[in-house]
């Protein structure tokens, strides 16, 4: 996605060579205009596809995920990163964070998904593809069916989306970033 790319120039900051920073219209500000694009861009790709449920992981991948949902017509779910007190019937996952080098327990109540949902999972960042295989765990164990992944962000030099691909998922995602230099960011496909 074009649009995305140029974003990612213009604001993305390489923290090193393995950390794409995009505070200021992903992760930390989010840019409406931005997210409206991407959730078309995620329904052209997937709507072949007869998604009853678009999934996420809080709290960066809502944004993305609910306009997208917003296309489809269906509701965004997402997956909460502590069991809350409040919930007693429910769906967990262990996660390692990339970022934050750390195991997190995932959750998904077994109200908002069951054996007749079709799935479509949105999140802003593909790595090492750990969120999407404790993702996987939860919506198998609910008998769903995952139609798509969808990601915004993925860094093609890591793992995550040959993990996905080897797997037989339709994965699409929107920025393929190659490689992360000092003053270069530079994508999938670009000379
Ligand atoms: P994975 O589960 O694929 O190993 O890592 C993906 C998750 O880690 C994303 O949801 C995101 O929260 C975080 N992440 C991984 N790499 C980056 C990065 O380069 N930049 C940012 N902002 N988040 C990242």
């Amino acid at each position: 996605m074009e649009l995305l790319q140029e974003y990612i120039r213009k604001n993305g900051k390489a923290v090193n060579e393995h950390v794409l920073k995009v505070d200021s219209f992903l992760n930390h500000q989010v840019d409406p205009m931005l997210m409206e694009k991407i959730g078309e861009e995620f329904y052209r790709y997937f709507k072949k596809y007869p998604i009853t449920k678009v999934l996420t992981v809080e709290t960066s991948g809502i944004a993305p995920a609910l306009f997208c949902a917003l296309k489809f017509n269906v509701p965004m779910v997402f997956i909460k990163k502590n069991v809350p007190s409040t919930m007693n019937d429910f769906y967990t996952a262990e996660v390692h964070s990339f970022t934050k080098n750390k195991t997190y327990t995932i959750c998904l109540s077994k109200e908002y998904i069951n054996e007749n949902d079709h799935i479509l999972f949105i999140d802003d960042f593909l790595a090492n593809g750990q969120a999407f295989l404790g993702v996987e765990k939860i919506i198998k164990e609910a008998k769903a069916s995952l139609e798509g992944v969808g990601m915004v962000i993925e860094k093609s030099f890591q793992e995550g989306h040959s993990l996905i691909e080897n797997k037989g998922y339709d994965i699409y995602s929107l920025a393929r970033v190659a490689s992360l230099g000092e003053n270069k960011i530079s994508f999938v496909g670009e000379k």
